[in-house]
């Protein structure tokens, strides 16, 4: 099979008839062998219905159930497990992504070897109140991950060879972030295509402004993951040592103080009158609560069951 479009929604009923049938035309007129995998999570209007009935008419449709609304990333991952095609596209449902570009998409991952192909709306038909973040972000998430060639994380048109979507796991809300996460499984030929957007033609945004707090948080925790997932020691046990360091310096310029004064017989000189007593105070019950969450990271990662789930890429 060559491709597998993977699409999840939420209370896209409108939008699915007219979507699905825009993909079997591209897909008849390039003749490829294909499959759509709907991944409904938990819509509340007719959208099981509509997909249901657009089945029973070709074959190639599937469709996944959730029993209720888990969120875009789940339904990603769901459709991932499932796809069988060389190269698998994701795709919104709401018809702001246009199935012509599938094509492109699909040469440029089977013929100049990219892992992934993100698209770009370099065009966008959304309120400024979204692109300007989104502008933002963007720039925080190339400087993060370090794919610095990327204009679009989020952009819901993208294509994968199919290793890459077998080999990666969207949670929580990390779809903004599957670049990052096709880079840290080993993915790196990320490639980008400027891609036709659309404005919203049926229903509503799924999605309010605090996609870009939470935005924010999911990319801390990535990087945090990425860089210390499997040795915290190395980071808190790092910072810990920093703030005995400091409260021994500081220690030491107390006792010294103490020391001047004895010996000067000034007797009105009470450590505690020194800033410097309070610094090595605060260092010292600092270092140790990094050391103790340092060591309490550790063990948590050598009882988790990922410790040793290594990705292979090949073998013989
Ligand atoms: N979506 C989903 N589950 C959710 C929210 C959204 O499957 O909880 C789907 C939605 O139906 C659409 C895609 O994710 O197909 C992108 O959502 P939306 O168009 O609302 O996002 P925007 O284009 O505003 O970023
Ligand atoms: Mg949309």
């Amino acid at each position: 099979m060559d491709i597998s479009v993977v699409i999840p929604l939420y209370n896209e009923a409108e939008s699915l008839p007219e979507l699905t049938s825009w993909i079997e035309r591209v897909m008849k007129d390039n003749s490829f062998s294909y499959e759509i995998i709907f991944v409904n999570d938990g819509s509340t209007d007719e959208s099981w219905e509509v997909i249901n009935n657009l089945a029973t008419q070709n074959p190639n449709i599937h469709g996944v159930s959730f029993s209720r609304n888990y969120g875009k990333s789940p339904a990603l991952n769901t459709g991932f497990a499932r796809a069988q095609g060389d190269v698998v596209i994701t795709m919104d449902a709401d018809l702001q992504d246009s199935p012509d570009e599938i094509p492109e998409l699909y040469r440029m991952i089977t013929r100049e070897s990219y892992d992934l192909v993100s698209g770009w709306k370099k065009k966008r038909y959304d309120p400024l109140s979204k692109t300007i973040p989104t502008k933002l972000f963007n720039a925080t998430a190339r400087k993060v991950s370090g794919i610095k060639n990327l204009h679009d994380f989020n952009c819901g048109l993208k294509a994968y060879r199919k290793a890459v979507v077998k080999h990666i796991e969207v949670y929580g809300d990390m779809h903004r972030y599957i670049p990052y996460l096709a880079k840290n499984a080993g993915y790196t030929k990320i490639g980008e295509k400027v891609v036709q957007h659309q404005a919203r033609k049926y229903g509503t945004t799924k999605f309010g402004l605090d996609r870009f707090v939470n935005g924010y948080l999911d990319l801390a925790t990535l990087w945090f993951q990425t860089k210390f997932g499997i040795k915290p020691m190395h980071i808190f046990g790092l910072l810990g040592s920093l703030m005995f360091l400091l409260g021994f310096i500081a220690v030491m310029i107390v006792l010294t103080l103490k020391c001047v004064s004895i010996f000067s017989d000034d007797y009105n000189f009470y450590v505690t009158n020194s800033v410097y007593f309070y610094l090595a105070l605060a260092a010292i019950v600092v270092g140790t609560q990094f050391f103790l969450t340092g060591f309490v990271g550790e063990l948590i990662t050598r009882n988790s069951a990922e410790r040793n789930n290594y990705k292979i890429g090949d073998e013989f």
